[in-house]
């Protein structure tokens, strides 16, 4: 078998122990990993990045409560401005990365010296129906992994325990949490935490749920609560564009359109392009924004 074939890839498995109140997730993406990660030419340390937090998201919304999304944003100041990614509670993610592609790059540097200082980590929940809630906290840590546990311990969740990793092929995750309004010994969580400590990112890489379970936690009674399928999924459409556009205003789109005879919007997330040309921004407007904006540079 190739290293680089994982067994279930593109699952999310729900654990829990039975002799501690303690709940579990690991995900491993490939596909859907690539699908996302190939999509622009990223530097080594924020293609890392991107493929850690794309875990982050898709292990948090699978706790979701609502019908709806999860983003995680982490912010930067430096070479890195940001990096996005959402995870909703149909198992579907997706996500980008902004940085200084004028920037040249060393390949050891590292995600803090690319995120600057004063960076943020952004959480936003945002229910299909209804009002969305947002999380800020400055960032803290070196790794996705830190800034993220920095964000639950200072929004006061649940303690969790958070592993990631990601390279050009795959990406892998792993997180303990105590189970709500249970006494739990501290002894139990920290001997989980220590023996999760231990993963490393090959095997958070290229081992399936049973096999890093086994490896961690065979002294202690895991039982496996089921797997689901991860799949990439973007929600840009032809409407959303086009609400867009009618953001922007008429003076501006009609200008651009009677410069260049049409309007390209690409998808930062998976690409697709939306064209407007003439015609179909005159008909979004309900007038002939393109004539008009002519008309004003002469
Ligand atoms: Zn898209």
């Amino acid at each position: 078998m190739s290293e680089n074939k994982v067994v279930q890839a593109d699952q999310l498995t729900r654990f829990m122990f039975d002799d501690c109140p303690v709940r579990g997730l690991q995900v491993n993406l490939q596909q859907v990993w690539q699908h996302v990660g190939h999509n622009k030419q990223y530097p080594r340390a924020i293609h890392q990045a991107l493929g850690e937090l794309t875990v982050a998201a898709v292990l948090l919304a699978s706790n979701l409560k609502f019908e709806g999304s999860l983003i995680v944003q982490v912010q930067g100041t430096g070479i890195l401005k940001m990096l996005v990614a959402e995870a909703t509670s149909s198992a579907t993610c997706r996500a980008t990365a902004r940085w200084d592609e004028s920037a040249v790059i060393d390949e050891k540097i590292n995600l803090v010296d690319l995120l600057g200082e004063g960076g943020m980590f952004v959480l936003t929940l945002q229910p299909a129906n209804g009002e969305s809630w947002q999380g800020v906290v400055e960032l803290a840590g070196d790794s996705i992994a830190q800034m993220l546990m920095n964000y639950m311990a200072r929004s006061e969740q649940l303690a969790t325990y958070i592993s990631l990793a990601a390279d050009e092929e795959n990406a892998g995750g792993f997180l303990l949490q105590k189970l709500p309004e249970q006494q739990i010994e501290e002894d139990c969580w920290t001997e989980l935490t220590a023996l999760a400590e231990t993963i490393k990112s090959k095997e958070l890489l290229h081992l399936d749920a049973s096999t890093l379970l086994y490896r961690l936690f065979h002294e202690h009674e895991v039982r496996l609560l089921g797997t689901e399928p991860i799949e990439f999924a973007c929600t840009c459409s032809q409407a959303k564009v086009s609400d867009m556009l009618l953001l922007l205003g008429g003076e501006e789109v009609g200008e651009a359109v009677a410069e260049e005879g049409s309007i390209k919007i690409n998808c930062d997330f998976c690409h697709a392009s939306y064209v407007f040309d003439e015609t179909d921004v005159n008909t979004l407007f309900g007038q002939d924004i393109v004539q008009t904006a002519r008309q004003q540079n002469h």
